[in-house]
């Protein structure tokens, strides 16, 4: 799909943004490797893509939840260094071996099926052993940390497994001055202190996601992980707007108006008629629904961008479409509906549907589905083409 060719609805997704962004992010980091999240198909930017362009810009490593995103990130020919948090008994450990990924570990089931797999495979497995410090989500606890230092040290000495890396994240990193960011910091620190009086050494330690990386830089170690703000999305508004870090929001989600018609007064519209035109008055038909990701909950609420003019979801989101009050305004049909972008052009943000939709922006973008074609802008050849 180009970019002018006529559309239903679209994702465009802007590659010069997201390379400035990593270059933001690493002047906000100047000290640390840059590790580019590109888990839920770049959160929905679409993984390969940004990836390329994120090692262009100077990501020195990538990283993913999944074993399987990490592993499809190889064979589309990314070079250096991989790594995947979020694995399950009976993952593709071998695979991840052979791939040369740098795979986490937070428990001693996870170093058993990891060295096995080194052991098969005749290589030595790259490890990074995840601590707890705190989130109370996936990662070792401090009472488990000595047992699984001392059997990570073992499989060294046996050359199955290298510890590359040393690493925790934060519960609460989005909300500046939460005490529980010191106090995961200390709690980290113990852990990575602990680790190496018994003999680990890593090439990288690290817990900064993108609260982090803008605004804790004594969390940033060796590495930082900057998932949403690379997609020139704020953490949270508390954090502070992209603009305040030099970021730019880097997909914008348009579609084009598929009917345009007048209505009387008191015109029920869309399903449960939750919306009943106030006056005569004329309505777009957005041709993008929740199968395409766009929220339910944004129904009645969300700002869209039509002919200058932000106008507001009339009555419910349906699966493939929802309609606009263009209050007599009578834009041609195929006029661009802009949901959110970066918002120069006038249009609200994804930040501004979320807060429609009572969730972060995160999801907003997250969600958008496989239905919508991601068109990519400013896009520069290398990396995996050569
Ligand atoms: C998602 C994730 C990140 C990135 O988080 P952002 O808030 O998007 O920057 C970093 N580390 C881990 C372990 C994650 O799961």
């Amino acid at each position: 799909m180009n970019e002018t060719a006529p559309f239903r609805v679209r994702a465009e997704i802007d590659l010069a943004a997201l390379r400035a962004n990593v270059r933001a992010l690493r002047a906000h980091a100047p000290d640390a490797a840059l590790m580019a999240v590109v888990k839920a198909d770049a959160y929905g930017h679409g993984m390969v893509p940004c990836a390329k362009a994120a090692v262009q810009a100077g990501a020195g490593w990538i990283g993913t939840a999944t074993p399987e995103e990490a592993l499809a990130l190889r064979a589309a020919g990314l070079p250096g260094r991989i790594m995947c948090w979020l694995w399950t008994p009976g993952g593709p450990w071998r695979e991840g071996v052979e791939a040369d990924l740098d795979m986490a570990v937070s428990a001693l089931w996870a170093l058993e099926e990891v060295t096995a797999a080194a052991r098969a495979a005749g290589r030595t497995a790259r490890v990074q052993l995840k601590a707890d410090t705190g989130l109370g989500r996936n990662g070792c606890m401090p009472a488990d940390w000595p047992e699984l230092i001392a059997a990570s040290l073992r499989a060294e000495a046996e050359g199955l497994i290298r510890v590359t890396g040393l690493w925790s994240h934060f519960a609460c990193a989005d909300e500046p001055g939460h005490p529980s960011i010191a106090a995961q910091l200390s709690v980290f620190r113990e852990m990575v202190a602990f680790a190496e009086e018994q003999g680990i050494r890593p090439e990288v330690r690290h817990i900064a996601n993108s609260p982090a990386t803008l605004t804790v830089p004594e969390a940033h170690f060796d590495l930082v992980r900057p998932g949403i703000a690379m997609y020139g999305v704020s953490p949270s508004p508390e954090v502070g707007t992209p603009e305040d870090f030099g970021l730019r929001p880097v997909m914008t989600l348009s579609a084009s108006l598929a009917h345009v018609k007048h209505a009387p007064a008191g015109h029920g519209v869309s399903y449960g008629h939750h919306y009943v035109t106030p006056g005569e008055t004329t309505l777009g038909l957005v041709p993008a629904g929740y199968g395409d990701g766009v929220p339910r909950h944004a129904s009645g609420t969300a700002p869209v961008l039509v002919d200058g003019k932000w106008r507001t979801v009339a009555g419910r989101v349906a699966m493939d479409q929802f309609v606009v009050d263009l209050g007599g305004d009578e834009p041609e049909v195929g006029t661009e509906a802009v949901l959110f972008g970066p918002g120069d052009r006038g249009e609200p943000t994804a930040e501004d549907w979320a807060q429609a939709a009572g969730t972060i922006a995160y999801e907003i973008v997250t969600r958008i589905g496989s239905r919508v074609p991601r068109v990519y802008v400013n896009e520069r050849p290398g990396i995996g083409e050569m």
